[in-house]
């Protein structure tokens, strides 16, 4: 990747009484170093790509305090990686994206719970629930209880943070449970400071390795009968000692406050949006000092009866504050004091909507209901009116764009980059349909996800990242015409290689695959895969402005190797050539698996590897010809059929400058990166003639400065005719 995290892999060596300042999710990474990890994996996702990213820039550094970095090949295999803690006293931290990556994971979590770990382990999740998610709304909590592991939700503060990643470990090994801690995307992006310690090089270690392997070990196996007791091991030893740890290590914080007569207990997590609450109310100051009493679950699993009922007890009631359904936490601490005959009135989900990220507005809301019931000296009145004040606001935007529109602002769906190499691939299977028929596309997770929004609208299903071929199974040998299944190269060696290319080679599956070859998993950051480019390639690269994914066929001989019969290769800007290649394998009489793989390195990278050539470039006062493409108005019809077939937000639309019509024009704004596209389509689709190519050149030849003195007198001699 080509993104450069040199100034974080610098805040990783500080060292005693130094202070760290940054985001979340750089400080947990160098609370792993401090609790003396020894091996770190992971797959990358938002929001804790970082975590990986920055360990994976510090091999060097980690290499010298022997701490072993292993960018995994998805988060089963990370989470296998994990089963060195089985039997070693190796403290071991993997990261993923919640949920999605903890169902891919599922089986090894199972696998590594059941006998439980030696040396402590981490699993930092990326809980990407809420606004501005990108993945199913579930809960990461529900594997902490199935499969017994600790969940730690620390209160987004960076100190409190780092003692939780450090108390992880030590839970951990205290009760021989996996932990799970679990970072909402304002956790890993929230600012702050802390104090640091030295980094500690763990006791074995790359640079130190174990002299021996374990003695065999049955009952450390997943397997029957050492899992009957390894179960009933969880219950009536794992969990009772993590929660005596929990109580003598003050894990969760108590916060008090003077109405003695209520109280609130939140998911640590969730501590700053209460506090933001609080003052909506007039019930915490600025300091986020709260008047009602508080208990902060940095660990929300496994509760702890105890600490529960001794904050409830005397209390007329108290409000639960948890994110997500089911409702978890809340009926724990319901049967907890029905069980203690705790007569404690519990409210939280009863006040406040049962789904949906736990915003500001949606809390005040409920704690309003909350302190007019318990607390009814306490006006309620100012937070009532700022929630009424929004709601007035919002539907009178709404009636205003109704009244002038006559119609609702439409949803701004994300799309992908400009000069994305995948936005040609859809246009060409637009136009291919035009010819073969509307056909079942099977998508997949990646950025060529972004064509299931508009102009495309492409893709019936999608079932999980690097799923689109498997899940086209069952649907394929019942539809008439073939089916198509999308699937990025960083899905492809996910998942896709095995669940789908696989099964489909096995069953002889008549269907057709295209596999977006751009050189990394570019939707969740742009990290390497194997069959990125190495940087031996690029630096080989007679001319940077070239594709260098073509240089890597690692793609191309690990399916030959499999036995795919028909594969093409195309690349993705070529539309023409696609819309044949697509139409040629939607109606070939070859019975097999059909593969096409649409080859163009991804923008996003490309750009940022070619800025500091190009800025070198200008420096040296050398020749640089940027490409531009613009649309000729007068010659514009203003049918739009070129903004259908792009979806480009460079290529929008502006008046028409001639008063006799009405139709806005097409017209190429500023941030055109020149990827040929609009060419292609005008030619692929025989659009109206009115796209041009032109190249603005900085620092230009002699003979250009020539040409140009020739042209310009005769250009604005055409103009003034
Ligand atoms: S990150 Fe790369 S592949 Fe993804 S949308 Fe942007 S240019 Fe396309
Ligand atoms: S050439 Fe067309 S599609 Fe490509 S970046 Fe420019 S406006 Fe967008």
């Amino acid at each position: 990747m080509e993104v450069s995290f040199s100034k974080e892999v610098q805040s990783l060596r500080l060292g005693a009484g130094e202070t760290f300042h940054g985001e979340g999710i750089v400080a947990v990474t160098k609370a792993l170093l401090q609790s003396g990890v020894a091996y770190v994996g992971g797959y990358q996702g938002a929001p804790v790509s970082h975590l990986l990213d920055v360990m994976v820039q510090a091999e060097p550094y980690l290499r010298e305090l022997g701490v072993h970095v292993q960018a995994c090949a998805n988060e089963a295999s990370a989470a296998a990686m994990l089963g060195a803690s089985i039997h070693y006293p190796l403290r071991g931290a993997v990261t993923w994206k919640s949920i999605v990556g903890t169902n891919v994971a599922a089986d090894a979590l199972s696998n590594l719970s059941s006998p439980g770990v030696t040396g402590g382990v981490l699993i930092v999740v990326g809980e990407d629930y809420g606004e501005g998610a990108s993945v199913i709304q579930e809960r990461t909590h529900a594997y902490a209880l199935k499969s017994s592991m600790l969940m730690l939700d620390p209160r987004p503060e960076l100190s409190n943070m780092v003692r939780m990643v450090e108390a992880g470990f030590a839970l951990s090994e205290a009760s021989n449970m996996p932990a799970l801690m679990e970072l909402r995307i304002r956790a890993c992006h929230l600012r702050g400071s802390f104090v640091c310690k030295d980094n500690i090089a763990p006791a074995f270690s790359t640079a130190q390795p174990m002299p021996e392997p374990a003695a065999f070990d049955y009952a450390r196996l997943a397997h029957p009968p050492v899992t009957f007791a390894q179960e009933k091991r969880k219950v009536e030893l794992r969990i009772p000692a993590a929660q005596r740890f929990i109580i003598e290590n003050g894990l969760n914080e108590r916060f008090e406050g003077r109405h003695t007569n209520v109280g609130i207990i939140v998911q640590g997590g969730l501590h700053n949006v209460l506090v933001r609450s609080l003052q909506q109310l007039g019930l915490a100051d600025a300091f986020g000092a709260s008047e009602i009493p508080v208990l902060a679950l940095n660990v929300t699993f496994p509760l702890v009866p105890d600490e529960l009922s001794a904050f409830c007890a005397g209390k007329q009631a108290v409000f639960v504050v948890e994110e997500g359904q089911p409702d978890y936490i809340e009926r724990d601490i319901l049967a907890t004091l029905h069980r203690r005959d705790v007569q404690t009135r519990i409210h939280g989900k009863d006040l406040m909507a049962a789904t949906g990220e736990v915003t500001v507005e949606m809390l005040s809301g409920g704690l309003a209901s909350f302190v007019e019931q318990h607390l009814p000296e306490q006006a309620t009145q100012a937070v009532r009116g700022w929630l009424r004040g929004n709601t007035q606001r919002r539907e009178q935007v709404a009636r205003e764009l109704a009244r002038t529109l006559g119609t609702l602002l439409p949803a701004r769906p994300p799309t992908f980059c400009i000069g994305c190499p995948e936005r040609p691939v859809f246009a060409a299977l637009k136009l291919a349909q035009q010819d073969v028929g509307p056909v079942h596309v099977a998508a997949d997770i990646g950025c060529h996800a972004f064509a299931t929004f508009e102009p495309f609208s492409s893709g019936h299903s999608i079932l999980g990242y690097g799923m689109s071929l498997a899940s086209s199974a069952g649907v394929s040998p019942l539809m008439q015409r073939r089916v198509l299944s999308v699937m990025g190269d960083g899905g492809f060696w996910h998942n896709g290689l095995l669940t789908g290319v696989q099964s489909a080679l096995f069953n002889g599956d008549d269907s057709v695959l295209l596999i977006m070859k751009n050189g990394y998993t570019s939707a969740t950051g742009t990290q390497d895969i194997i069959s990125t480019p190495d940087d031996e390639a690029k630096a080989r690269a007679p001319d940077k402005q070239q594709s260098l994914v073509d240089r890597n066929t690692t793609i191309e001989s690990t399916l030959k190797g499999l036995g795919v019969q028909w594969l093409r290769t195309v690349h993705t800007y070529r539309v023409a050539e696609m819309r044949k290649t697509l139409e040629e394998a939607f109606t070939t009489p070859f019975a097999g698996l059909k593969v096409i793989i649409a080859e163009g390195e991804c923008q996003l990278e490309r750009q940022r590897r070619i800025k500091p050539w190009i800025a070198g470039l200008l420096k040296r006062g050398e020749r640089v010809a940027r490409v531009k493409y613009g649309v000729d108005e007068d010659v514009c019809n203003g049918d739009h059929a070129c903004i259908r077939l792009s979806g480009c937000p460079t290529l929008t639309l502006k008046d028409n400058p001639d008063p006799l019509k009405t139709d806005p024009v097409a017209t190429v704004i500023d941030g055109c990166v020149g990827c040929g596209l609009c060419g292609e389509n005008a030619h692929a689709a025989t659009l109206c003639p009115s796209f041009y190519r032109a190249e603005v050149v900085t620092n230009p030849t002699l003979v250009e400065r020539f040409v140009e003195a020739l042209r310009a007198p005769a250009r604005r001699w055409l103009q003034i005719q």
